[in-house]
């Protein structure tokens, strides 16, 4: 689903708003708990990277815009973050509709999809499944 994340830092204290993907089994309950950790885990990794310099940021609202049958349908295959001298930290996604697969890099708040699905027919996961079906795995 597709989800609406307020949040406040030191040089934005009106509020930045951000549209993402979230996994559509959240409740509405859950979907808050989603947005607060959200920014817990960018906290940290905020102040791991530049300590007293870091912008945390604040929750101020997270609420659902409506399952989005479009878009994919990601979560998390990783329990802890992984790390690499290239890209630094990241996560790992996996749609569970198409099975494509994607990272969240560090402090990014959007999943990519990975090199292998660049083509513009993964972009929308309706399309990519017609894509995976006629090409075959
Ligand atoms: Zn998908």
């Amino acid at each position: 689903m597709r989800v609406e994340l307020i949040w406040t830092d030191a040089i934005n204290p009106k509020g930045v708003t951000e549209i993402l993907d979230a996994p559509d089994e959240l409740s509405e309950q859950d979907i808050e708990k989603w947005g607060i950790n959200l920014l817990k885990e960018f906290n940290i990794l905020e102040i791991e990277r530049y300590r007293e310099k870091a912008r945390t940021r604040t929750f101020v609202s997270c609420r659902s815009l409506g399952t989005n049958n479009k878009g994919h349908n990601w979560t998390k295959k990783n329990l802890v973050t992984c790390s690499n001298p290239r890209w630094g930290l990241y996560d790992i996604y996996q749609c569970t509709k198409c099975g494509i697969w994607g990272k969240r890099y560090g402090l990014d708040s959007g999943i990519r999809r990975d090199y292998k699905y660049k083509a513009k027919a993964y972009k929308d996961c309706d399309t990519a499944l017609e894509f995976i079906e006629k090409k075959g795995r």
